[in-house]
């Protein structure tokens, strides 16, 4: 598409939006950036004095955003607002950054992509692990890390491997993601979308713009991503957490758990899952839609292994920081909410004896459901930040409860209860707003304090 001497509007100037506003002004537009934030709160006077126009202080959704030639919207900005629906009435094209940034993909490109409620992220990584492992030249980002729009702004890459957020597919219209995976389905982003159906819609997109020789992933024990590739062109594949299972109709093949590991039965291979850093069944499945879509990409089975044994996993998701005196301390600051607790917790084998920190700015949801994954595998709570009382309200009457306020406190107590064998898990079933910046800030912080023991 040609954009020179366009007039474009990008609304949102997180780090998607000035990446847009960067590639459109390579390509010659004239790019206004909009955005809630004063002009100084964003500190765009880099994009200023490359002549963006810069326009902040307002809701971008009750701005008159004039009539330009192309909206392109931040993952961040929803697609309802009054200024945008306004200027789709009026005929101008919206389209998320996603959908600029491929415009601008080298030809012949290969497009990978993941999407779901949870895993996302850990997909991504590990499907950009297997791309590498199998020697593509592969970009690995979008919603996670760099944003496409930056990716295209450098050289050209043979492989894209894109976590897409539902916020982002909503804004993609054309893009043609040539193996894609839908991970999950659960309630999630509600005050975004009129229901689940309409979320699912969001997410189903990933398929829709697949050619018949594409594969669509999914995840054959959920029936709301089972559901999606009805409508998909493209050869289906799942992956299921039930053993020996046949692919249910609709579906060309199926991988599944074996042993030690799990098999694409449909090309008569078994892989290895011995890695540490995909421990639980969660990972499981990441593991499996990761290694379809890569051995669709076209990775050797060998190369698929070693990259399944290198993965180093992600920051904050179950990372194992250290053993020592045979205690193994784990970061799973990720885990904000209750059921992320519940998801860690059975990644751990019955009778591994935890030492559980959690605690923070709670978001509602009730805390029992923790005490019953809780049994026989934690053998006392450590209580951090905002939430400690209810939390101690529901863990005391069955497990032994250490208040310990603060992260540092916490560390210290959990030193001097575990013993060989034992894990120290901080999964805090809360956001951390009240203690750190974010929950990158809260495991950072818990990983400092863990490395410095001795
Ligand atoms: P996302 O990018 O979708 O937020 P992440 O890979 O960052 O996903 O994982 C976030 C959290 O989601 C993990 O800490 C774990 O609790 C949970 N999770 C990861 N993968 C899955 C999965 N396949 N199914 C259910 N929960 C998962």
């Amino acid at each position: 598409m040609d954009l020179g001497g366009r007039t474009v509007a990008v609304l949102g100037a997180g780090k998607s939006g000035i990446a847009a506003s960067e590639l459109l002004l390579s390509r010659g537009a004239r790019v206004t950036l909009w955005d809630e934030r004063s002009p100084e709160q964003l500190g765009a006077e880099a994009l200023a004095a490359r002549g963006v126009a810069v326009r902040g202080g307002a809701p971008v959704g009750s701005v008159d955003l004039g009539r330009p030639d192309l909206v392109v919207v931040s993952p961040g900005v929803p697609l309802r607002l009054p200024s945008i629906v306004r200027a789709r009435e009026s005929g101008v094209p919206i389209w998320g950054e996603v959908e600029l940034a491929a415009c601008f993909l080298p030809p012949g490109a290969l497009v990978l992509g993941v999407t779901g409620t949870n895993g996302k992220s850990t997909t991504t990584a590990l499907l950009g692990a297997l791309c590498q492992a199998g020697g593509l030249d592969a970009f690995v980002g979008g919603n996670l890390g760099t944003p496409l729009a930056r990716a295209v702004l450098e050289a050209p890459r043979r492989t894209y491997v894109l976590e897409l957020s539902s916020f982002q597919l909503e804004g993609m219209e054309t893009v043609r993601v040539h193996g894609a995976a839908v991970l999950n389905l659960t309630p999630d982003h509600l005050d975004r979308y009129d229901g689940l159906e309409d979320y699912a819609a969001a997410k189903a997109r990933i398929f829709g713009n697949q050619e018949p020789g594409d594969v669509a992933v999914v995840n054959a024990d959920d029936r709301w991503t089972l559901g999606m590739v009805d409508a998909a062109r493209a050869r289906r594949f799942g992956f299921t957490l039930r053993p020996g299972s046949t692919p249910p109709p609709g579906l060309t093949g199926l991988a599944g758990p074996v042993e030690g590991g799990f098999q694409l039965g449909f090309a008569g291979l078994r892989f290895r899952l011995a890695n540490r850093a995909l421990r639980g069944g969660h990972n499981l499945a990441n593991a499996m839609a990761a290694t379809l879509l890569a051995f669709h990409a076209g990775v050797r089975a060998d190369a698929l292994q070693a990259g399944l044994d290198g993965f180093p996993g992600l920051p904050h998701r179950l990372e194992s920081i250290r053993t020592l005196d045979g205690v193994e301390w784990i970061n799973d600051s990720k885990a904000t909410n209750v059921d992320a607790v519940l998801t860690a917790l059975t990644a751990f084998p019955a009778g591994q004896r935890l030492w559980l920190i959690a605690g923070g700015k709670g978001k509602g949801a009730p805390y029992r459901p923790l005490v019953e994954a809780a049994l026989g595998k934690v053998a006392g709570l450590l209580t951090v930040g905002q939430d400690a009382p209810l939390l101690d309200a529901e863990f005391s009457p069955v497990l032994p409860v250490y208040p310990c306020e603060t992260l540092d406190r916490a560390v210290a107590r959990a030193r001097a209860l575990a013993r060989a064998g034992d894990v120290v898990l901080l999964s805090p079933a809360c956001s951390s707003y009240d203690q750190f910046r974010n929950f990158e800030h809260r495991g950072d912080t818990f990983r400092a304090l863990v490395e410095a023991l001795s």
